[in-house]
């Protein structure tokens, strides 16, 4: 496969302007494509070339398969980098772009088709002696067989959605009562998120952590893991705190998990940078849920703890080259958290809260990361998922890192929209967090920490001189406006 010289980037906000900074590294030109939502975005801005694909409705821009591939030929790029979301899990993409001679930087089409289906990937798992979620065979057939199969595993249960994704199309079950409607009621869902109505059920497993392993497979055959990578703090069945290592991983279960990992890559003949994602129970007990074939948002934590650029391998490997280390050669190197930050309102269910960001500072220093999609204040768009930027620190041990982020969150300066800065800093500094005490249920079992509190009238006096300046240096007709909505968010949480 020859060298790839010039890559579009199929993406928007802060994972486009990370793929992008590693293609000016490895030397390949950088395309942008935007919306016209995201005309001044920065990953346009850094891009060495942009590229408007449509409105700002995500279908007639990001999701338009047909015009990016036209933009990809007419600009003579030779890959095309899916990051996550949009495009990077739809089979028929990654197809169109072998059909029309473009690179996918991904896997081959059929392994995301194959993965993408949860009941085929379970399938698939359980022949290759990887241990699955105790559940239905394939999809649920018919209320008494799923009724035999829910009294069988033992309620309750959870009934998921086969083409299912982004924490959507899951519904738990309590009683036996209850199976038949809920059953209906998740196909009709399903059919109507996903256009597929086949559901299964998979035993509910109560309060289990979540923890992924990275893995790398080349062309070659050549297959690594990168260690796992702990993501139980969720809202929605969506994380929002990720951490490398896991703080419950003895050597034992890491080469178990590992191994299993590596046997899902080799089940399903992967290439690419791939995600095995699994349940763990109090008894350490460890269940394949699926298998994510893209570039994780939670990525860079394992790039802090192993010093490898995931973008540049996966560059590599689509390329067809070797790759140059085997599992011998990888080590953990010290701990890394990861705090995303949205645009959301932790006291009201973490709604979204997008809009006009006035203040937009973000931290630095020794071990801090800071992967944003905006290099300065901007719009927080109403179309997209309202996520402003990742915050990722590295230290020599948790308890370093822990600090770390929490100084980080705390130099974070964001006003005009709520975000989560104030509950990720809550949970650094909570006893269970340093206790390690984590599972998927974190964020409904500590309530308190989602929870505003009250503001020291000194910092909202700071802030609001802060804006002051900035809304008349802005513009010096502008009266200085009330501090009132950004005050929560500087420092002062
Ligand atoms: P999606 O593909 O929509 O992200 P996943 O299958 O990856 O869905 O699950 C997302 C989250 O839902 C998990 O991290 C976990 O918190 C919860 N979950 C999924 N399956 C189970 C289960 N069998 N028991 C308990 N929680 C589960």
């Amino acid at each position: 496969m020859p060298k790839i010289k010039k890559v579009l980037v199929a993406n928007r906000g802060e994972i486009a302007l990370r793929i992008m900074r590693t293609c000016r590294e490895l030397d390949r030109i950088a395309v942008a494509i935007y919306s016209e939502a995201d005309r001044k975005s920065a990953h346009v801005v850094y891009a060495d070339e942009a590229y408007c694909v449509g409105p700002a409705r995500a279908s007639e821009s990001y999701l338009n398969m047909r015009r990016i591939l036209e933009v990809a030929q007419s600009c003579q790029a030779d890959a095309i980098h899916p990051g996550y979301g949009f495009l990077s899990e739809r089979a028929a993409f990654a197809r169109l772009c072998e059909e029309k001679g473009v690179t996918f930087i991904g896997p081959p089409w059929p392994v995301i088709q194959a993965m993408g289906d949860k009941t085929e990937a379970r399938r698939l798992m359980q022949a290759h002696g990887v241990p699955v979620v105790p559940g239905t065979d394939g999809e649920a057939l018919g209320m008494q067989a799923a009724a035999r199969k829910a009294e069988e595993i033992g309620f309750p249960v959870l009934i998921k959605a086969a083409a299912g994704g982004g924490g959507k199309g899951m519904r738990k079950v309590d009683k036996a009562q209850e199976l038949r409607q809920a059953m209906a009621l998740a196909q009709s869902e399903a059919q109507s998120a996903f256009g597929d109505p086949r559901v299964f059920i998979e035993k509910y497993l109560d309060a289990p952590r979540h923890i992924e392993v990275q893995i790398l497979a080349d062309t070659h055959g050549n297959r690594v893991h990168l260690f796992e990578r702990e993501c139980s703090i969720q809202r929605r069945h969506q994380k929002i705190i990720e951490e490398a290592p896991a703080c419950i991983m003895t050597p034992e279960l890491r080469r178990a998990m590992g191994e299993a990992a590596l046997r899902a890559a080799a089940a399903c003949n992967y290439v690419g940078a791939g995600t095995v994602e699994f349940l763990v129970d109090r008894a350490r007990r460890f269940f394949f849920m699926e298998m994510n074939t893209r570039l994780q948002v939670e990525h860079p934590v394992t790039e802090l703890i192993t010093g490898l650029d995931l973008v540049a391998e996966q560059i590599r490997i689509a390329e067809g080259v070797s790759m140059p280390f085997a599992q011998q050669d990888l080590n953990i190197n010290g701990h890394a958290i990861e705090c995303r930050i949205y645009a959301e309102d932790p006291s009201a269910g973490f709604l979204p809260d997008p809009g006009r960001m006035r203040l937009h500072e973000v931290p630095a220093g020794v071990g801090v990361r800071v992967d944003a999609g905006y290099d300065g204040p901007g719009e927080v768009p109403v179309h997209y998922d309202p996520m402003i930027a990742k915050v990722v620190v590295w230290g020599r041990t948790r308890e370093e890192s822990s600090r770390r982020m929490a100084r980080a969150l705390r130099d974070y300066q964001v006003a005009g929209v709520k975000t989560t800065l104030p509950y990720c800093l809550r949970v650094m500094e909570s006893a269970p967090w340093q206790h390690g005490e984590l599972s998927t249920h974190f964020v409904q079992d500590y309530p308190e920490l989602t929870q505003p509190e009250a503001v020291p009238y000194a910092q909202v006096a700071a802030l609001a001189a802060v804006l002051h300046r900035q809304d008349n240096s802005a513009s010096p007709t502008h009266d200085a406006r009330s501090a009132e909505d950004g005050w929560l968010q500087r420092r002062s949480f």
